[in-house]
């Protein structure tokens, strides 16, 4: 199966993403983890997404595809994968379609986990990391909100979109994202 996951931060999107990766024998795959990896290794891609990621900004929807092309593109890959941090944008997404396109596939379900401000805004406190502080931590969630909400909308008009409930524990959010892929046909 090909699935995406889009949620803000603090909704669980990585756990669960790697739960659902586990459990259907797939690779989970995390845009921001291999932008890190570039970037530790200083890949042609990686020497550009660090400037951009020390900045705090999105890496050019470009390159990001490009990574994301090329790594679905590899072996194992082909029983399918979650996608965790991309589509992050509407044009990464409309790239990504095509891609799927040429390749004789599609995407089977985009899975958006709900959860209400200010339970995120606890769980983000709670986690006490350094970029968490209460200003940095309202800005992400701004910029999520600015930057996904067209893409919700995008995925939603292609019936793609399924969204879970975030504001239980993991266990429970878990078994509820088995149900909705059960439903799609998973
Ligand atoms: P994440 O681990 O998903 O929070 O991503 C960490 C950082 O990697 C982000 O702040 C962005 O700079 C970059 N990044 C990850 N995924 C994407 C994407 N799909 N498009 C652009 N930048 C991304």
């Amino acid at each position: 199966m090909r699935i995406v996951f889009i949620g803000p931060p603090g909704a669980g999107k990585g756990t669960q993403a790697v739960r659902l990766a586990e459990k259907l024998k797939v690779l989970h795959l995390s845009t921001g983890e291999l932008l890190r990896e570039a970037c530790r290794l200083q890949t042609k891609i990686g020497a550009q997404a660090c400037r951009t990621m020390d900045a705090g900004e999105l890496v050019p929807d470009d390159l990001v595809h490009q990574m994301v092309a090329d790594r679905i593109a590899e072996k194992d890959c082909q029983q399918g994968y979650v996608l965790d941090g991309f589509p992050r944008t509407v044009r990464q997404a409309e790239m990504f379609d095509k891609l799927l396109k040429t390749r004789g596939t599609e995407l089977d379900v985009v899975l958006k986990i709900h959860v209400e401000e200010p339970e995120l805004l606890k769980r983000l406190a709670a986690r006490g990391r350094q970029d968490d502080d209460t200003a940095v931590i309202k800005k992400r969630l701004e910029q999520y909100e600015n930057l996904t909400r067209p893409l919700l909308t995008y995925y939603q008009d292609r019936g793609k979109l399924c969204t879970v409930e975030g504001d239980a524990s993991p266990d429970q959010v878990h078994e509820e994202i088995l149900r909705a892929i059960q439903d799609v046909g998973g």
